[in-house]
């Protein structure tokens, strides 16, 4: 590298001839000090020359930044004559080289030089006269160009300073020019420009021109910039909350979580209402502290939110003849109710929007209610949800606790839809029946809503807070009585009775339901385990005894598992073959429980069999008195509702008031205490039909004649002696027919009902249809003679008159 430093050189007097350096896009004007780079051959041949006369050079601009060989009419005539103050040659033969401007000068001819262009040159300087009115230009020229390096900021503030120091208008006008960011055209202009006053003018011009410009442009980025921020503010926003929530100590995956809840409002496909409370949500769960108590409330509800079948639902297909199959592939008998539902579907199918009433399935256990209602969503194509309402006694658990409860939920209403995951399902209400209501509010009042058509559109549910159409579920219901259900709910629905079976349905059932499917259950194999039927009729009637079936699919269950065992632990092939029978089956399941078919050998005195109606079915029952030396104190035991006790009291009046067809004396009542008891008296609500059995219970103990064993009795008497009609005259003789008994007393008003009875039990029973006690004392009582007592009693009664 070779570094050439200024040696003093005149630049007072402006050579005749100087050698020319073109620039490409540059202007240079006096009193400027430019670094510039030169290659071209032409040119570095001229700084040469230069270097080796009086260091000064010609530089002109050429009209064309792109021509690399430029004929002098390409380059423009007015240039500057400068000083070369440094010159460095670089390694790879390019020249950088200092120049100082010194002054405007013309050029008036080429000489012919092949190796570089040398021109001939006249002054082109103006000479000024600074005038008032020249300084005045100066200054507001200073002043704009002010505002101009403050709006433009590719122009050091420095260059201010040094100009505004500046008297001479001239070199003000040059230094401006040469720190204006103009295009080259433009530049040349001003530069040739001789006079000062001119000069200033047109930089005044092409000052406001650009600072019009600047301004524009500082406008239009302002405007983008606002319309930008308007679309990148929410976005920016979000993520500076991220990192403040980063620091409050939030983690990636709580963000992942969040934005996963964002997609899934967005698919749930919410109404409007709950989408905007689901975003609200969203929002308030997004400010939290992922760790806190309230985030895990507010995310188990948006949870709930997103899971709930808002829009989405079945397609019904009601075909009857498929209903059938499967209503009768399910379930074997129970004519009447599949009938009863056949006619509901057909409705259901002509009259898309007609709602129907709520089917009510009412009957003892295990008699198929349950799974007729899983029948009907199968046979409509629909989803099939089950709740029980068995011991529910707080509102709440239906329509959910509020959710400012700690460990909130939705009621079970809501579960159960989310549970089934459409708004259409075949939702199953059982043990409709056995809801309490207690302080805690009732839960009747709430299913009243649910079940009703009118309301059930926008069923709010405490914690969702929020209406959910409910108008889409078809509700069934099921219950083991009627009475407990209160009377408006039961407006709502449609009973449909389901009683106990017969023993000959029950062998049917297990046979063809029951058994394969307990052996499938249980891994074994149909064809190699066999049960005989009587083996089924004595699993019934020895190791179970019920109205429905419940118990005798977990005796059929429980055979099939200690065959299962068997099989197993012998690992012997022969057992691939096993047949259930009568008498091999105490060595499975053990002895039985029950005895069939054998009544209590003796009659006794003072007991009496009666016939009650209970949740299970119908049951017999033996109501027991017995009388002891006291002083006419009554006890009543066992648990007896109120009306039961009513029903004894009623009875004994009536045996007092009867006390001629015994022979007692009147006093017998003071001399004697009686103790009334009902072993199973788990019936407290159907006192009334146990009047006529306390009655004969009584007669029996004050007379020492015992009742006849074989023969159950139910019906109510007045205080009269008339016997009122009862209820449940199937189930129980179903129960009579369980216990073997074959005689029984009921009400006459009950004799219509006898049709209802299963041929099968009716022919094998005997039924009195009596209208008076003394008609059941005929019966049951068959010493006591009522008729001659009665008679004498009356030929008494004339003797007292
Ligand atoms: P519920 O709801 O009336 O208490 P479930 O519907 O649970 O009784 O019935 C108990 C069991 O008995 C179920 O396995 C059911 O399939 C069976 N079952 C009841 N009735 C019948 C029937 N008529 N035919 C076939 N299986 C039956």
């Amino acid at each position: 590298m070779e570094i050439s430093e200024k040696s003093k050189s005149d630049t007072t007097v402006t050579p005749e001839v100087v050698p020319l350096l073109p620039l490409r896009d540059l202007v240079v004007f006096p009193h400027m000090v430019v670094p510039l780079f030169v290659g071209r051959e032409k040119s570095v041949s001229a700084l040469d020359a230069s270097m080796s006369g009086q260091r000064l050079i010609l530089l002109a601009a050429q009209k064309d930044a792109t021509t690399d060989n430029p004929e002098p009419d390409e380059i423009y005539s007015v240039g500057t004559l400068a000083e070369i103050l440094q010159l460095l040659k670089l390694p790879d033969g390019t020249i950088k080289v200092l120049v100082e401007g010194i002054r405007r000068v013309n050029i008036t001819d080429y000489l012919p030089n092949p190796d570089f262009f040398e021109v001939t040159v006249d002054n082109y300087d103006s000479t000024v006269e600074p005038t008032t009115e020249l300084t005045a230009l100066m200054r507001s020229c200073i002043t704009q160009f002010e505002q101009y390096v403050k709006m433009n900021k590719r122009i050091p503030p420095e260059t201010v300073l040094s100009i505004s120091n500046q008297e001479d208008p001239d070199r003000v006008a040059d230094t401006i020019a040469a720190q204006m960011i103009l295009k080259v055209k433009d530049k040349q202009e001003i530069l040739d420009t001789q006079s000062c006053k001119a000069r200033i003018d047109l930089l005044l011009q092409k000052l406001t021109g650009e600072i019009e410009i600047l301004r524009i442009e500082k406008k239009i980025r302002g405007n983008v910039r606002g319309q930008m921020e308007q679309t990148q503010r929410e976005y920016y926003l979000n993520e500076q909350m991220k990192a403040i929530q980063k620091e409050l100590g939030k983690r990636d995956d709580d963000f992942a979580e969040l934005e996963e809840l964002r997609e899934k409002i967005e698919a749930a496909d919410m109404p409007e209402e709950a989408k905007t409370k689901a975003d609200r949500e969203l929002r308030r769960l997004e400010k939290m502290s992922g760790m806190s108590a309230e985030s895990t409330v507010a995310r188990t509800y948006l949870d709930w939110l997103v899971e709930l079948p808002w829009n989405k639902s079945t397609e019904d297909s009601i075909d009857l003849k498929k209903a059938i199959k499967i209503l009768n592939q399910d379930h074997f008998g129970l004519e009447k109710p599949k009938e009863r539902i056949l006619e509901y579907l057909a409705v259901r199918k002509l009259a898309d929007e007609h709602k129907g009433p709520i089917l009510c399935f009412v009957g003892p256990p295990g008699v198929g209610k349950t799974s007729l209602g899983r029948s009907i969503a199968r046979s409509m194509g629909r989803e099939f949800v089950r709740i029980s309402l068995g011991g529910v006694r707080d509102e709440a658990e239906i329509r959910g606790h509020r959710r400012t409860y700690v460990g909130a939920l939705p009621g079970r209403i809501i579960q159960g839809l989310r549970r089934a995951g459409t708004n259409n399902p075949v939702f199953l209400l059982d043990e409709i029946d056995k809801m309490g209501n207690d302080f805690r509010g009732d839960p009747s009042a709430a299913l009243l809503e649910v079940l009703d058509p009118e309301q059930n559109q926008t069923y709010a549910d405490h914690y969702l807070d929020l209406d959910f159409d409910l108008s889409q579920v078809m509700f069934i219901t099921t219950a083991n009585i009627l009475h407990p259900i209160p009377k408006p709910l039961l407006d709502r629905m449609e009973v449909i009775s389901l009683s106990g079976y017969t023993d000959e349905e029950k062998v049917k059932i297990a046979s063809i339901f029951l058994m394969p499917k307990q052996l499938k259950e249980h891994g074994l194999e149909p064809k190699k385990v066999r049960i005989t039927d009587e083996a089924i009729l004595r699993m019934l009637r020895e190791y179970t005894r019920e109205a429905g079936v419940r118990n005798l699919e977990r005796t059929i269950a429980k055979t099939c598992r200690k065959i299962a065992r068997q099989i197993v632990e012998k690992k012997k092939k022969k057992a691939a073959n096993i047949t259930i029978t009568r008498a091999n089956l105490p060595k499975l399941i053990g002895k039985p429980k029950y005895r069939f078919g054998k009544i209590e050998e003796k009659s006794e005195q003072g007991v009496a069999m009666g016939l009650a109606w209970t949740e299970a079915g119908g049951e017999l029952l033996s109501v027991e008195v017995l009388t002891m030396p006291g002083t006419g104190k009554v006890a009543i035991t066992g648990q007896l509702g109120d009306v039961m006790q009513e029903s004894a009291q009623g009875a004994l009046a009536y045996v007092r008031s009867r006390a001629d067809i015994i022979d007692l004396k009147t006093d017998f009542y003071k001399k004697n205490d009686i103790h009334i008891h009902v072993p199973e008296g788990a019936i407290p609500k159907d006192g009334p039909s146990a009047g006529i059995t306390m009655a004969i219970a009584m007669l029996s103990a004050f007379s020492g004649v015992p009742v006849r064993r074989d023969v159950a009795m139910t019906g109510e008497i007045t205080l009269r002696g008339k016997v009122l009609p009862i209820g449940g005259l199937k189930e129980k003789s179903l129960a009579a027919n369980r216990g073997s008994i074959h005689t029984i007393i009921c009400p006459k008003d009950n004799e219509r009902d006898l049709e209802d009875i299963p041929p099968q039990i009716r022919k094998g029973m005997k039924f009195h249809c009596v209208a008076t006690l003394d008609e059941v004392i005929k019966v049951a009582l068959p010493k006591l003679s009522p008729g001659k007592k009665t008679g004498q009693s009356k030929k008494t009664e004339k003797k007292k008159k």
